[in-house]
């Protein structure tokens, strides 16, 4: 996230990432509104772009090419970007909601969550059908249906329902990548057979004649079968019943009709039109509430009704951002008069298509190469952004808030040092107030009666270990950062074999209205609790205070049998190195700063960092673990070295065997490195043969500082298979063996092949 030193005044909260919001997103980070906190929240981080999903089926494009990457551009916004579906709104509290973390609260709320097909409506077809809608599920099933095509021995006819642009172009992609796929595995196209259907009399019922006319050419020509003027009554396994009562057999029915609207934005209260879309005013401002935007196909533009197409979404994007800034500025938002006719650009699966606009028609080789340019255009938007001068610290608007409020505001930025930089008591009081950290018998005193201090006692027969980290944000989300921070604390715990009792938290919150620092706080705190609790922790106190930048650290206790602690120094000859997860954050999240990762490969080294290592410690301990630590800021090489210095014996590594994130040597190979690398590049010195191992790609990443790394440890040779297996079983899918411990030589400890 771009940083910025100017308190947080509002809250923006955009739900969704369609092809509205990535427009509000660009223009607010070429043109931010200081004092305005942007948050996305999104069930996609890649937003695919649907005119040209029917060229991903046919094989023209990739993944990248038709997917807008939300995480650098919510970078390039100054958006906090939390991935999450949202389920619900309480308009009176003005807050978002998300299953399993706290609320989010908002000023001005943006909707742009799209549509999809409603199965409702059709018996049996929820749960047999594949929806086109979400597009990210549609994708995954149309690389099975290719992967179920390419399997069987018979004919596998498809049945797509929804003869509009979409449904035709779907079709037509799809016919022209399985016969492909089928000729290039030697078998004739017979093997498919494609089902059209349409409730009315025609494809295409909203565009001209002439571009009806090519598209019937051409599905006639490719033997597609039409089945229009009846709607289909029913759907069962393998079967479609039309109302006229005549039933066709198909293997896989793919649902491409009339969008439906998410139900939780009428549950919640706003007025929505007959199939629950959101009615906006010319303005894209909610008829019913003043401080809901909405856009795209979710949006029911009351004057000015349109069909549910990409197009407008698109053209919606800058009145929607200007709008959305006048009002945050207190001004009037104004009206918008969306176009009546539009390009259609429909292409027929090969390098073909056919186009209209208003009354005419067009289509041919030529015409695919236009729409292949303008859609390779749109997608530049996003995929090149440029580079934004720094510029001097910007002020606040006067039309951003009362003249109170920009004054409470000015006194905190003023806020003194020390003591004066405490978060105040009342909105902490109200933090606590929602946070539910277990409780302990062996907690006396904690935040159930606060003091003090805590007081904790330590039972008979037990030691205590104690461990403290800290750092800042690397995620622009709170919550899932306190999550990450947590366990990235708690790994020491795990490393040592022992089991957590308590925390405390040292928190650093950026300046702004008090509402806004205290929801922070809670989502920031009630991520690192929930992680806390799981691994049996109690929170028991800590401290906050305001600054530039969020910060968390937690200072841990834990407790063990004093013969089960697991050392650093245990690591005997023949025992196997076995490695619990794979490595890399330190090398994405550069990238990330740099807007130069790809959100899943964020999304990926995320996971990776929730996951707890308690399950991992207590496998290693099943399987005999002789030494144990947890990888983090000086990478694995770095921890290797620790291990083997103190058990006085040498490794060797297998390169090939570590365990790597997506995206780690993309970003490594690309020289996008942490800046704590070079730190650790110093203990090159313990690897022997060093020019020869630094020829390999991953060799950079034995120095990446990792953030919440997995477990390494040695467990006996006899051993490691089943540990892994166990491990695997446990859920750590990257766990591995990555090499063995020999008897300490001459040379440098470290030996890599
Ligand atoms: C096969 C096919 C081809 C098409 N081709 C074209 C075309 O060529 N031209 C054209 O104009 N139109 C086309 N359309 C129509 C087009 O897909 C839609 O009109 C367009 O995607 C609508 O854009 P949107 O911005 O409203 O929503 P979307 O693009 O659908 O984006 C919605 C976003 O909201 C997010 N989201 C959804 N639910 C939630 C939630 N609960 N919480 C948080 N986030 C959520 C999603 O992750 C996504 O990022 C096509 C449709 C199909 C099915």
């Amino acid at each position: 996230m771009r940083e910025t030193t100017v308190p947080v005044v509002k809250d923006l909260v955009l739900i969704g990432g369609g092809h509205t919001h990535v427009a509000v997103l660009k223009r607010f980070g070429m043109r931010p509104v200081p004092g305005v906190r942007l948050t996305l929240i999104t069930r996609d981080v890649h937003t695919p772009y649907s005119g040209m999903l029917p060229g991903l089926v046919a094989g023209h494009y990739d993944f990248d090419d038709i997917h807008i990457d939300l995480a650098p551009l919510s970078r390039f916004a100054g958006a906090r970007l939390f991935h999450q579906p949202v389920v619900g709104l309480d308009l009176d509290r003005r807050i978002v909601r998300c299953d399993g973390r706290p609320p989010v609260p908002y000023d001005l709320l943006s909707i742009n969550i799209g549509s999809t097909p409603s199965l409702r409506e059709v018996p049996g077809a929820a749960g047999v059908v594949v929806p086109v809608k979400p597009i990210s599920t549609f994708v995954e099933r149309w690389q099975r249906l290719r992967a179920r095509v390419t399997e069987a021995t018979g004919l596998v006819r498809i049945g797509v329902v929804g003869a509009g642009a979409g449904g035709v172009e779907l079709t037509l992609s799809m016919q022209f990548a399985l016969h492909r796929m089928l000729a290039a595995l030697g078998r004739p196209a017979g093997a498919t057979e494609c089902h059209l259907f349409g409730a009315g009399e025609t494809i295409l019922a909203t565009h001209n004649r002439g571009m009806r006319r090519r598209l019937e050419r051409v599905l006639r020509e490719r033997g597609v079968h039409m089945h229009l003027g009846q709607t289909v009554a029913s759907v069962s396994p393998g079967l479609i019943t039309c109302s006229d009562g005549t039933t066709v057999a198909l293997d896989e029915i793919l649902w491409v009709t009339q969008a439906g609207a998410a139900p939780w934005l009428g549950e919640a209260g706003l007025e929505v039109d007959e199939r629950g879309f959101v009615c906006v005013d010319a303005t894209l401002r909610s008829v019913s509430h003043p401080r809901v935007f909405a856009a795209g196909d979710v949006a029911a533009v009351v004057n000015h009704p349109r069909e549910k197409a990409g197009v407008f979404a698109v053209r919606q994007g800058a009145p929607l951002a200007e709008n959305l800034r006048r009002v945050l500025l207190g001004r009037s938002p104004r009206p918008f008069r969306p176009q009546r006719r539009f390009l259609t650009l429909v292409s027929t699966g090969g390098r073909h298509a056919v186009g209209s606009r208003g009354p005419w028609s067009f289509g041919g080789a030529a015409v695919w190469r236009w729409k292949d340019w303008l859609d390779r255009r749109f997608m530049a938007r996003y995929s090149q952004l440029p580079v934004m001068a720094p510029g001097s610290t910007p002020a606040l608007e006067p039309g951003l808030a009362s003249p109170e409020v920009l004054k409470e505001i000015s006194t905190a930025a003023m806020r003194c040092g020390g003591c004066g930089s405490k978060v105040g008591a009342t909105p902490l009081e109200r933090v606590l107030d929602q946070l539910r950290p277990v409780r302990r018998d062996d907690v006396l005193i904690g935040l159930e009666s606060p003091d003090d201090a805590a007081v904790v006692t330590v039972p008979p027969g037990k030691v205590q270990v104690r461990t403290v980290d800290a750092f800042r944000a690397i995620v622009s989300d709170p919550f899932v950062f306190g999550q990450i921070t947590a366990n990235h604390c708690l790994g020491d715990i795990f490393a040592m074999g022992a089991e957590a009792q308590t925390a405390l938290a040292v928190a650093t919150v950026p300046f702004g209205l008090d509402t806004k620092v205290e929801d922070t706080l809670v989502q920031l705190l009630t991520g690192a609790v929930g992680v806390l609790n799981d691994a049996g922790a109690a929170l028991v106190g800590g401290h906050t205070s305001e600054g530039a930048d969020l910060a968390l650290g937690l200072s841990l206790t834990g407790l063990s049998d004093p013969d089960a602690l697991l050392r650093k120094s245990g690591l005997r000859p023949g025992d196997r190195l076995v490695l619990t997860k794979g490595i890399g954050t330190g090398t994405l999240f550069a990238a990330e700063m740099r807007m130069r990762a790809k959100g899943r490969w964020i999304d990926g080294a995320i996971q990776a960092m929730r996951q707890s290592s308690r399950a991992a410690a207590a496998a290693l301990r099943r399987h005999g673990a002789t030494a144990c630590t947890d990888v983090t800021g000086f990478g694995l090489l770095g921890h290797l070295v620790e291990m083997t210095k103190a058990s006085g014996v040498d490794a060797r590594l297998a390169l090939s065997s570590v365990p790597v994130l997506d995206g780690a040597l993309e970003t490594s190979g690309a020289g996008l490195l942490s800046s704590l690398h070079p730190h650790n590049v110093r203990l090159r010195r313990a690897v022997a043969d060093v020019e020869r191992a630094a020829t390999d790609p991953r060799y950079p990443l034995l120095y990446d500082p990792q953030t919440a790394g997995g477990l390494l440890a040695g467990v006996p040779a006899d051993r490691a298979d089943a540990c892994v297996d166990d491990l695997h079983a446990q859920g750590y899918d990257q766990a591995v063996v990555i090499g063995s411990v020999e008897p300490r030589g001459d040379a440098a400890p470290i030996h890599v092949e």
